[in-house]
């Protein structure tokens, strides 16, 4: 069999424990038979981005800035206890939040569907995808705790001194308070972000907040929405047959749990840290969440949305088997193939990932499968596999297509 062809390289970003034992796995048992796997790699495991003062990190988000496309595997975000345990000079900042922060982009899970795993609320046929603004808010917030008898204000001072104030309560008794910002460049990424990937995917997209109790802050969101897609977006909904809806926060928490999913849904970032959770769980699994970092210029990073599975990786490292679900980072794998494919014009390689996501889906659907999907899969015939078994089930049927 000739391999298909690549033009231009994936970004590759190497991540750590199980999932980098996985990575390997499905480079070796799923593309490097049947692709000419071009990439540019960027090994992002802890020990290297040490060794590189965290350079590489860098490095690889302007390599994505440059091809515009990259694969992640999940990394460690060190804490104290990781400082220790990799003998860190520093507590590296979380890569995700690096690369996020240099692609000015925005983040959109949407959970894997199989038959024999029924989401908790049995009218989602369909996935819904969830986009979470990452800037802002009570993420950056400032907050005080107030005694009694005082009086607080916002203060607003511009460039030449000059002060507004606005009172905010005139406490009695002690209290609390809080201070929120956001940015109109921040939530002008996030829209257009959100209407390129609506278009993208053509899927409808709803956006909420609780802009009728928060006249100016929220109202802003909704406004910048609004403006955005009347200048830019309206005439291209239209000819890719897709909607935006806007619709308060509660409407719309309403409207998901009765719909049948199938659409993107934007978050503010407090709103999309809670329901993104609340979605991935009523969908049924983590190790079935992908996650797709999209930048306002329509760059794109793909990776699973879970983390490192460190539990099973010490399992790994004493010698047992372990049974880790492969099937998001796969799909990370495939989103980045597909879209490389699709802005190379590269019909094979778009195949390709078709079909391996097919193979993939129906491993599962014949009942073959990992531990954790075994516990919730609702079919009559389970095998449960091991971590390599899943992958080469996956490839049995992977043959078969592309014969
Ligand atoms: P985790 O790696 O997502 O795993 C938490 C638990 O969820 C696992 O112990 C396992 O449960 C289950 N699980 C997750 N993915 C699975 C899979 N593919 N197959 C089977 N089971 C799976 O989260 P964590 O243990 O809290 O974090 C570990 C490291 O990942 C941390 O250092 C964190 O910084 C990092 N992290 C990275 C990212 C990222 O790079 N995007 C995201 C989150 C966390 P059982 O043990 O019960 O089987
Ligand atoms: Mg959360």
């Amino acid at each position: 069999m000739t391999k298909i062809q690549m033009k231009t390289p994936l970004v590759e970003m190497d991540g750590d424990e199980m999932t980098r034992i996985i990575w390997k796995m499905i480079k070796d048992i799923l593309l490097l038979p049947y692709i000419d796997l071009k990439t540019e790699y960027y090994d992002l495991g802890l020990e290297h981005r040490e060794a590189t003062k965290d350079q590489v990190t860098f490095d690889s988000a302007e390599a994505t800035k440059k091809y515009g496309v990259a694969v992640k595997c999940a990394t460690i975000t060190p804490n104290a206890e990781r400082v220790k345990e990799y003998n860190l000079t520093e507590m590296w900042k979380s890569p995700n939040g690096t690369i996020r922060a240099i692609l000015d982009g925005t983040v959109f899970r949407t959970p894997i569907l199989v038959k024999g795993i029924t989401p908790f609320i049995p009218s989602w046929k369909k996935p819904i995808t969830i986009a979470r603004h990452a800037y802002g808010d009570v993420y950056k917030n400032t907050e005080m705790v107030v005694p009694a008898d005082c009086k607080a204000e916002l203060v607003v001072t511009d460039a030449n001194g000059v002060e507004t104030r606005s009172l905010i309560h005139d406490f009695k008794t002690p209290g609390i308070i809080q201070g929120l910002h956001n940015l109109d460049k921040s939530i002008s990424s996030f829209a257009r972000a959100c209407f390129n990937f609506a278009l993208d995917q053509k899927k409808d997209i709803w956006f909420a907040t609780k802009d009728t109790i928060s006249k100016k802050y929220d109202h802003r969101f909704k406004d910048i929405f609004n403006e955005i897609f009347e200048a830019e977006y309206k005439d291209k909904f239209k000819e890719a047959g897709i909607e935006y809806f806007y619709t308060l926060i509660d409407d719309a928490v309403a409207r998901v749990v009765r719909s049948e999913g199938g659409y993107i849904w934007a978050c503010k970032n407090y709103d999309g840290d809670v329901m993104s959770d609340m979605v991935a769980t009523a969908f049924g699994s983590l190790a079935m969440m992908t996650s797709v970092l999209v930048s306002p210029d329509g760059v794109y990073e793909y990776e699973a949305a879970h983390g490192t599975v460190q539990r099973h990786y010490y399992k790994h490292l004493k010698g047992e088997k372990t049974s880790t679900n492969s099937m998001a980072t796969l799909f990370a794998w495939t989103g980045a193939l597909r879209k490389r494919g699709e802005l190379d014009n590269l019909p094979e390689l778009i195949d390709f990932a078709d079909k391996l996501e097919k193979a993939s889906i129906e491993t599962i659907e014949d009942g073959v499968m990992t531990g954790d999907l075994a516990a919730l899969s609702s079919l009559d015939n389970i095998t449960k596999v091991d971590t390599e078994a899943f992958l080469t089930e996956i490839a049995k049927r992977l043959d078969k297509k592309m014969a």
